[in-house]
């Protein structure tokens, strides 16, 4: 074992984080409900081919969509039950997805993947895949892919930063799970050929710092809590000093980085033979009367989450699917969990600012907050000219999507929202030809 400091950026923030409200409650198994919505996209790429009909019987474990491409991922069962219905509605986050609807049947009859045959790299790759594991911090990418890089690597990086204030359930895992995250580390590295693993936790998380310092090896850095310490590029730079290119990725510079959950999947997916069909998520916030870290059957009604955490607890003013950082509001409740949900964050006045936003004053604060060296409000004056080349220009492509910007706005601008919305319109004149 080492244990070392990392180093620090420039640029990035402090916000208040918020973790007392939920760190010290151990992860529980929510009981399945009596229904579960299981949408067909829960990663980025195509969405999964549905490969059941309406009336099948299907037990928990049972592959139900099937992977459309590369970048997409496999589906299965959270439940056993009979399918109700396969239908396209728009969920609390606006989406218009596809889900399988499950009718629990309470007996819980489970299968699993077959035992592998050895433990091979190409094995456990393959097992990955069939197990539908995408990266679980939030970016939904198939994990598969990420073990088949372009360069070479000589190193593998475990995310546990778990900078985002309220979540606390990778605090929970690193304390409560370590030898399976380990053992998920090993079977990665194995995969990758790879003899370096570096783990990174923010300095908040004596608890997990402490858990890891067992393996001999596992090169422990304990990272500077500062926002947003969890992104790729700045954990990369912070545990070993390499930068990562504008518009590179992480094997650009000779390294993978993984997710504490995801870690989990893989040593279940190939140790127990198990797909990823549940979420581990906090529910938090001084709207719930009792925050939890929970796991949760894959389809889940976000109202029943919330109802088994005790409910609403006071004004409760925003709900927030992830983060209250990189999260995104809902609009309805009309939500279900997914593989990359790490939290239901129910805010109350106290917590958010409501406020409307006023015009942009210039300070200049949101650009001395970015940690990737963007001028947020003029990338935000463009897409709201709709001139997008512009934008583009500024820089939009290279948004982490990280809300530091907005965090500190007296204007309180919808920064990032301006920013998502200019990233589509590039996308999309992309896709025209038009830039
Ligand atoms: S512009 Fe993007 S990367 Fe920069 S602070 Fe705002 S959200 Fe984060
Ligand atoms: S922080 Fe807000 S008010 Fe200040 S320059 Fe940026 S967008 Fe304008």
């Amino acid at each position: 074992m080492s244990l070392r400091k990392g180093k620090r950026y420039a640029y990035g923030i402090h916000v208040p984080d918020m973790k007392d409200l939920s760190k010290n409650y151990p992860i529980e198994e929510m009981p399945a409900p009596k229904t579960v919505y299981i949408a067909l996209s829960q990663h980025i790429g195509a969405p999964a081919t549905p490969i059941v009909n309406v009336g099948d019987h299907v037990k928990k474990g049972q592959l139900i969509g099937e992977a459309n491409g590369v970048v997409s991922a496999n589906i299965f069962s959270s439940v056993s039950g009979t399918v109700k219905e396969i239908s396209e509605f728009v969920n609390g986050l606006g989406q218009k997805l596809k889900y399988v609807v499950i009718e629990n049947d309470g007996k819980n009859e489970e299968v699993l993947l077959p035992k592998l045959p050895d433990l091979e790299p190409k094995t456990i790759i393959e097992r990955i895949r069939l197990a539908g594991i995408v990266g679980l911090g939030g970016a939904g990418f198939p994990t598969a892919v990420k073990l088949t890089p372009k360069n070479p690597l000589d190193a593998l990086i475990i995310n546990g930063a778990e900078c985002e204030p309220y979540l606390t359930c990778d605090q929970r895992l690193m304390v409560e799970r370590t030898e399976d995250i380990y053992k998920g580390i090993k079977y990665t590295a194995a995969a990758l050929n790879l003899s370096r693993i570096i783990i990174g936790i923010e300095a908040n998380k004596p608890d997990a710092i402490e858990a890891f310092t067992k393996y001999e090896d596992l090169e422990v850095v304990i990272l500077k809590k500062q926002y947003p310490m969890g992104s790729e590029k700045h954990l990369i730079y912070s545990t070993t000093g390499r930068k990562v290119p504008v518009g590179k990725m992480p094997f650009d510079v000779g390294v993978c980085v993984q997710n504490i959950k995801t870690m989990i999947a893989v040593y279940e997916a190939v140790e127990l033979n198990k797909p990823l069909n549940h979420a581990i998520m906090t529910v938090s916030g001084n709207g719930i009367s009792h925050p939890k870290n929970l796991k949760v059957a894959l389809g889940t009604p976000f109202t029943d989450v919330i109802a088994f955490c005790g409910g609403e607890r006071e004004n409760v003013v925003k709900i927030v699917a992830g983060g209250p950082m990189m999260g995104r509001a809902l609009v309805n409740l009309n939500q279900f969990v997914r593989k990359t949900d790490s939290g239901i964050i129910l805010l109350t006045g106290k917590e958010t600012n409501t406020q409307k936003p006023t015009n942009c004053i210039n300070c200049s604060k949101c650009a001395q907050n970015c940690p990737m060296r963007l001028m947020p409000m003029y990338i935000e004056f463009y897409y709201l000219s709709g001139d997008y080349e512009n934008a583009e220009k500024y820089g939009a492509m290279n948004c982490i999507e990280c809300g530091s910007c907005a965090f500190n706005c007296p204007a309180r601008r919808p920064l990032v929202q301006n920013i998502q919305n200019a990233k589509m319109k590039i996308k999309e004149a992309r896709s025209n030809g038009k830039q």
